[in-house]
């Protein structure tokens, strides 16, 4: 037998045993947390269910006073107090939901050092009350978790991060750890110098999660894909299914109930008691499937979620990584599984054209939708694509798709000067623009009825691209979008030309596609049987 090593007796490891019953630190947990009982900052990059929260737990147990921590998941908070009152931790939260007595109670608490850690919505800092509360106690550090909303460049900046510079400035000498999952450079920066985090010592884990194979298929008909997917692939596993809307949440777990899978659904429209329940139910029994919009899964720990699917595309690549990353704490193999159409694009951009916000929130949004449609149509391998766009270069894997079965990809410049000029005559000869669909169907040269209305069969690009499939000129219209090279807009999803479409019409700027795989076009006997 191999002699186990001897275990370390320092503080931090004490703690690590006795409140939270573990045997041994994870990756950097233990210099991290070094770092921060010796009274120094950091900064802490790791993946969701990396291990974040002990890295600030510990130290605060470890030194004198109270652990505060900053978290906008108000919503966590309660769990969060809870689970570590269960393990013994004096632990209390301030936020925005509490009654005031609840609050005064908390603050009493805190005065009276009867607390180990202290949760505090951001909001709260920016009150002189609460400002005057820290200062009246023994504070032994500042964690600021999901410090990436103090980016204004992020997709969850959160103006009250911004005010966070002041415990710095209030409180030098107590150590601050600031912690986020999200890592690319730009945030990181970002952290460093909104929050004055120069001297801090950095601590990046690894974002690769090499158990979770990452696979991205073209949408087709997605309830049969995912019934397919599941039967196949992982029959009786646990599983959590991603939808946009309510609506489609409800209709696919009914699909899937009708077809023999255990599935429930799991959206904000539903009630409290029926949203806990199904949770709950999640969380315990065994080969349960939720399928739900992305409200669920903040803060969920289950360890054997064996896949995760997405019937929808996300917003960002940081969310497709956060959602994709429930599946396979365990360490055993699982499965990222997305089907991702020409529809999507149009939806995405819908929503941001009537996003709230300014302009350049806008174009920020588009900015992650474009780094999400790049992950969907690389011809590379997906892991290391991911795991580029979080600053940290890798091979090819051996386990996504792309690595599987390496895509061919083809010179596509003919087709798109096609497309583009198509788009480009009905504009100009005629004032007009049109969705995918008609398009689409004057290059295939069908003489519809719309066609035919709009005599848009005289046309000279009618009938032009008929050496393609309709799904192949699908995949050519999603492509070009994804490159930037046309742009979709409004409710009818009106294609128009970009800056770029030039280059390909009249610069002889080539163009390649990723092919379109041959489908077993199961569409069209499924529908009939
Ligand atoms: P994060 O905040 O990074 O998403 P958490 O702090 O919630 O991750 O930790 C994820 C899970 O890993 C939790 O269930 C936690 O208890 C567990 N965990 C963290 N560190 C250790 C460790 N050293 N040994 C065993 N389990 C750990
Ligand atoms: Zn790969």
């Amino acid at each position: 037998a191999v002699a186990a090593p001897a275990p370390s007796d320092d503080a931090a490891h004490e703690v690590l045993r006795r409140v939270f019953g573990y045997d041994s630190f994870r990756g950097e947990q233990h210099a991290i947390v070094e770092q921060v009982i010796g009274g120094g900052d950091a900064l802490v990059l790791m993946p969701t269910g990396g291990g974040k929260s002990l890295c600030y737990q510990i130290p605060a147990l470890v030194r004198d006073g109270v652990g505060v921590v900053i978290s906008p998941l108000i919503a966590l908070m309660q769990d969060q107090v809870d689970a570590l009152s269960a393990l013994g931790v004096r632990a209390g939260f301030l936020n925005s939901t509490q009654f005031p007595d609840e609050r005064r109670a908390v603050e009493a608490q805190f005065a009276a050092g009867e607390l180990d850690l202290l949760y505090l919505a951001p909001e709260r800092l920016r009150m002189e009350s609460t400002v005057a509360l820290l200062g009246s106690g023994r504070i032994a550090l500042f964690a600021i978790d999901e410090a990436h909303c103090v980016s204004q460049w992020g997709h969850d900046f959160r103006p009250d991060y911004l005010a966070l510079s002041v415990l710095h400035e209030r409180w030098p000498d107590i150590p601050r750890i600031a912690l986020t999952a999200t890592a690319t450079e730009k945030t990181r920066d970002e952290i460093i110098t909104r929050l004055d985090l120069g001297g801090a010592r950095r601590f990046v884990a690894s974002f690769d999660r090499p158990n979770i194979q990452y696979r991205i298929e073209p949408k087709n008909r997605p309830d049969r894909q995912l019934l397919d997917f599941l039967r196949t692939e992982h029959p009786g596993d646990a599983g959590i299914v991603y939808c946009l809307s309510r609506n489609s949440v409800e209709k696919t777990a009914a699909f899937l109930t009708e077809n023999g899978i255990r599935a429930l659904p799991y959206h904000a429209g539903l009630d409290h008691r029926t949203r806990a329940e199904n949770q709950a139910r999640f969380l315990r029994e065994d080969g349960l499937v939720i399928v739900a919009t992305i409200a669920f899964g903040m803060g969920i720990d289950k360890p054997d979620v064996r896949f995760v699917a997405h019937l929808d595309l996300p917003k960002s690549v940081e969310g497709y990584y956060q959602e994709t990353g429930r599946a396979g704490r365990d360490g055993l193999p699982s499965t990222a599984w997305m089907v991702y159409g020409l529809q999507d694009v149009v939806q995405q951009r819908r929503l941001i054209d009537s996003s709230d916000g300014d302009a350049a929130h806008r174009r920020q949004l588009q900015l992650h939708l474009d780094a999400m449609l790049a992950l969907c149509e690389t011809i590379d391998c997906r892991r290391a694509r991911l795991l580029a766009y979080f600053g940290q270069p890798a091979q090819s894997c051996g386990n996504c798709d792309t690595c599987l079965s390496p895509p061919e990809s083809w010179d596509g410049t003919v087709a798109a000067q096609k497309l583009l000029s198509a788009v480009l005559r009905l504009k100009r000869e005629r004032g007009q623009s049109f969705g995918a669909g008609h398009l689409i169907d004057i290059l295939l040269g069908k003489k519809n009825q719309k066609v035919q209305q709009y005599d848009h069969h005289e046309l000279s690009v009618f009938g032009v691209g008929a050496d393609l499939r309709d799904t192949e000129w699908r995949g050519v219209v999603r492509q070009l979008l994804a490159q930037g090279l046309l742009a979709v807009h409004g409710d009818y999803g009106v294609l128009t030309l970009t800056e770029a479409s030039d280059g390909v019409l009249f610069d002889g700027r080539t163009v390649r596609f990723r092919r379109e795989p041959e489908r077993p076009t199961p569409s069209r006997a499924a529908r009939n049987a």
